[in-house]
């Protein structure tokens, strides 16, 4: 398709403007996005900013670009390191299970995997990270006291850059660690914080400690993909001091520009208000999907909204993203029984339409991402196709197919449609298209899967465990995923 000589626009959190994005090699862009905290399951709020940076991503690819991502996992930090204590396991076996989680609830969304998901504590990266300290020490920019090391920010002049001029306010206002009072300057930060009895720790030149969750990431970032790549990401709240420290460390290390383009998600917001642990509105994709809700409904409320404005995530909102995929699904499912081909191109009035509306998708989205305006023409194309199968089953003409290969084509970045659709072979109940039997399973028990699916969506959870425990008992085992529920036998 033409994308003609407009460049795809993308706002960059370190000019504040909206620019052309240009990474440093041609044909290929290469992304870091800051990845989950793993000491609990993730929560809607970080799959916004995680759906966000797919959909980045995926148009990245959508223009023909190849996309070399990294995203990590903290495994190891204050957060981390507290609960493994708690739950009394190693901390290896504590995070696992959350990364396990993790990737359940983005292949759920259709997060596609990251060319890299390296681990904090993994032993390459951990050797890189104390190579970034040494460097720092040898040039005078980091400082050793009582067995930790800090980076002295006012040793790199650049700093505030990324975050502006409120970062000054900010610093002066920072909380200061209790275990960080050695430092010379409040807003110094550790790089490396000395060994305690109770705490991982790793072996270094300079003292047995553990990394501090700024120096991961950019020992992460610049080990996998070099100096000066095209995209760091993660939601708002990371720009301070989380990334402004990041560019300082690696700045000042290699003498290098550390990243072109930063991009930052605004947050999401739960029936509008911030989610916390007291107000128990701190959903995790697994609840929603125990809710009843299906896993695309979920992604389309995401990725609709414009990743800078604040997204507020409602119950009602995901029915109604669960009804609009509804319908697209559905046409594309009676285009594919209705037949025609889907290759357009034969000049008629029809194929400029389509091609017209394939553009404004694009163009959209080159316009810093506008997934809302993108997701319009879908709709327009749904619009049109539902049209030109009405017309066809009049006059026996083939003019949906190319509609319904354009909708496939922008889904390929929006993602929301037939999503789970080839997984779904034995789903029951949810989204399930009205063609697909699940086999295998006598007629009495399916009936007692539809009873069950029926009570989940009256919300009587109640009914739906028992007939869950009921068929336990009789070796049938449902789980409850993105297409609807599935059953298998142990
Ligand atoms: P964390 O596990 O806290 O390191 O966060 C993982 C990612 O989720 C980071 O990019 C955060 O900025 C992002 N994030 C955290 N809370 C929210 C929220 N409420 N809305 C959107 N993104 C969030
Ligand atoms: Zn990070």
């Amino acid at each position: 398709m033409s994308t003609g000589s407009r460049p795809f626009r993308l706002r960059n959190t370190l000019t504040g403007r909206v620019e052309p994005f240009s990474p440093a090699r041609p044909r290929e862009v290469r992304m870091y996005t800051c990845g989950l905290t793993v000491y609990a399951r993730g929560h809607i709020g970080n799959f916004r900013t995680f759906v966000a940076q797919d959909v980045l991503r995926r148009f990245l690819r959508f223009k023909g670009y190849r996309v070399v991502q990294a995203m990590n996992f903290t495994d190891v930090d204050d957060k981390t390191i507290r609960g493994a204590n708690e739950a009394g396991l190693p901390l290896r076996q504590y995070t696992d299970r959350f990364i396990g989680q993790f990737f359940d609830d983005a292949d759920a969304l259709g997060i596609e995997r990251a060319e890299h998901n390296p681990r904090a504590t993994d032993p390459r990266y951990i050797k890189a990270m104390a190579a970034l300290v040494e460097r720092l020490l040898e040039k005078g920019i980091a400082y050793r006291a009582d067995g930790s090391v800090y980076f002295r920010v006012a040793a790199f002049p650049a700093y505030g850059r990324l975050s502006g001029a409120g970062a000054s306010d900010r610093i002066a206002g920072a909380r200061v660690d209790s275990d960080e009072y050695d430092k010379e300057h409040a807003h110094d930060f550790a790089l490396w914080k000395a060994a305690k009895p109770d705490e991982p720790s790793w072996p270094a030149s300079f003292g047995r400690g553990r990394p501090g969750w700024h120096l991961e990431c950019s020992a992460m970032g610049l080990e996998l993909l070099g100096s000066d790549f095209d995209l760091h990401c993660g939601g708002v709240d990371l720009v301070f001091p989380h990334h402004e420290n990041e560019i300082a460390q690696s700045e000042a290390a290699t003498g290098k520009p550390f990243v072109r383009h930063w991009f930052h998600c605004e947050h999401l917001l739960v029936e509008g208000r911030k989610m916390s642990k007291s107000l128990g509105n701190q959903f995790t994709v697994r609840d929603l999907l125990d809710e009843g809700f299906s896993a695309a409904a979920m992604r389309h409320l995401l990725a609709g909204v414009h990743y800078r404005q604040q997204l507020n995530f409602t119950r009602a909102g995901l029915r109604q993203a669960q009804v609009a995929i509804g319908r697209v699904n559905a046409f594309l499912a009676r285009s594919d029984r209705a037949g025609g081909g889907a290759e357009a191109g034969d000049g008629t009035a029809e194929d400029a339409e389509v091609a017209g509306a394939l553009d404004r998708f694009e163009a959209a989205l080159d316009d810093d991402l506008n997934t809302s305006r993108a997701l319009a023409e879908v709709f327009f194309a749904l619009k049109q196709g539902n049209r030109a199968l009405h017309q066809q089953g009049a006059a026996g003409g083939t003019g949906a197919a190319p509609w319904a290969a354009a909708i496939r084509r922008m889904n390929e970045v929006i993602g929301s449609f037939e999503l789970g659709k080839e997984t779904s072979d034995r789903a029951v109940g949810g989204e399930r298209d009205e063609q697909e039997a699940p086999s295998g399973l006598a007629p009495e028990l399916l009936s007692r899967i539809e009873e069950r699916a029926e009570a989940r969506r009256r919300r009587d959870f109640a009914r739906a465990d028992a007939i869950r425990d009921e068929l336990a008992q009789e070796g049938i085992l449902l789980e409850d995923g993105p297409r609807g529920t599935t059953w298998r036998r142990p």
